[in-house]
């Protein structure tokens, strides 16, 4: 009877040491806080090995010397704070021993010990009894120490150190996880420096663009108006090129929109109408110049939606610019609106070059170009509609193209949502 209630004992004893083990899984897999993380790794180690104290002790990499990266519960107090302070040579300690061999270290009378290092108790005011220390490994390496300190009655057990042992390789997978959060961290905010800077030097570029062009641009007109024959066709070529000059500038300022997101939107209710006429005004010189009949169809009810007019009308210039530039001289192009269920489809079609069905989508992406950016005929960066798809999703609606084939036209939609009631 006493027999099998001693073994009772005992195996209740190991499901609560195994149920501490679990506890510690489960909140490694829950937290990537490292210090809260280690003081409770510590505080299981101390409490299932029955020891005084539990600390973890890291090599650093440059001295090769060890310091006291946690410890059990108590690590706010005066000899804690005086621990981290202290480094442990890897050579002459009994945690340099556990590094430098890779395995266990099990002492129940450090006393005796040659390679117990004083220095620790005697800066600390603390005093070392016992000590059972493990390596703590990341892929092989050994990174650290886990050390069980003042076994509180008996001596060390087998079972402590394999407890220990997998306590250490928990604390090594929170150590790396927890390094690995913070190598990304670092990774990402170097890159929202270079995105702030790309920013910043596409502003002041374009901006420091922007000025003298507007010169170029004035004296050209005033010249092609004041001059006759060959003098005015100069003028008129030095005009034309500034304008395109003057487009790749503005799609060099919308790069920042290629990143824009639902809380950037300055959101107000219009009339569709009125965003659209507003965008036919806007490309209307460059449709005359080209001798192309631009007209539009609206519903009789005119709808209503809320947007941010300035994005959603450059979307649709964005557009119109394009079945500009790719229909033929004397085509036509219509713009329009109809109502679907609870959204608008917005379109524009014309009678110009078409896209291959293969390049539907793609022509969506960030700088491409159905045809071969060196023997292109047609002007511009590729921006155009990446820019209008990024705007269109930060207004939750859909953009997409169709096209019967190679010089059958194209039309472009763009789907918004109704506004409620
Ligand atoms: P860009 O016009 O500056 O080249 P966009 O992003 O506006 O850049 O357009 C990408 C590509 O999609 C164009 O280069 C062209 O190949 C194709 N495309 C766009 N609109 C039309 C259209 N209306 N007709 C034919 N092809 C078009």
């Amino acid at each position: 009877m006493g027999g099998s209630s001693m073994a009772t004992q005992i195996l209740s004893d190991k499901v609560e040491k195994l149920n501490r083990l679990v506890e510690v899984s489960v909140v490694i897999n829950s937290t990537l806080e490292l210090e809260p993380l280690l003081r409770f790794i510590m505080d299981a180690a101390a409490e299932i090995t029955g020891a005084q104290v539990a600390s973890i002790l890291l090599v650093d990499t440059k001295t090769q010397e060890l310091y006291f990266m946690a410890f059990a519960s108590d690590s706010d107090s005066e000899h804690a704070k005086r621990l981290k302070r202290i480094p442990v040579p890897l050579t002459k300690s009994i945690a340099g021993a556990i590094v430098q061999e890779n395995r266990a270290i099990m002492i129940n009378d450090v006393t005796t010990d040659p390679r117990h290092y004083r220095v620790t108790d005697d800066k600390s005011g603390f005093l070392t009894h016992s000590l059972l220390g493990v390596p703590m490994r990341i892929k092989e390496r050994v990174v650290g120490v886990l050390e069980a300190v003042n076994k509180l009655q008996g001596n060390w057990s087998e079972d402590d150190q394999h407890y220990l042992e997998i306590l250490a390789s928990q604390a090594a997978v929170a150590i790396e996880n927890a390094s690995l959060v913070a190598k990304l961290r670092s990774a990402y905010q170097d890159l929202s420096q270079i995105d702030k800077i790309k920013n910043d030097f596409i502003s002041i570029a374009s901006h420091e663009l922007r000025t003298p062009l507007g010169v170029i641009l004035g004296y050209a007109s005033f010249l092609k108006d004041e001059s006759q024959g060959e003098a005015s066709e100069h003028a008129e070529a030095v005009l034309s090129s500034a304008m395109k000059m003057r487009q790749i500038i503005e799609d060099m300022v919308n790069l920042r929109y290629l990143k824009v997101g639902e809380g950037e939107l300055d959101s107000e209710e219009s009339l569709v109408s009125e965003i659209m006429i507003g965008a036919l005004h806007e490309v209307q010189s460059t449709a005359k110049a080209k001798d192309l009949a631009l007209q539009y169809r609206l519903p009789t009810n005119d709808a209503k939606i809320k947007v941010d007019r300035h994005k959603i009308g450059m979307a649709m210039t964005n557009i119109l610019n394009n079945a500009i530039k790719f229909s033929p001289p004397n085509s036509q192009i219509m713009m329009g609106y109809e109502m679907r269920d609870h959204e608008i489809w917005i379109y524009v079609t014309d009678k110009g070059a078409g896209i291959p069905p293969e390049h539907l989508e793609r022509i969506f992406e960030t700088f491409f170009q159905v045809e071969d950016h060196m023997t292109r005929k047609h002007g511009g960066m590729g921006l155009g509609l990446s820019i209008a798809k990024a705007v269109v999703d930060a207004h939750r609606g859909r953009i997409w193209a169709v096209s019967a084939g190679e010089n059958q036209g194209s039309t472009f939609y763009i789907s918004l949502p109704l506004m409620k009631g």
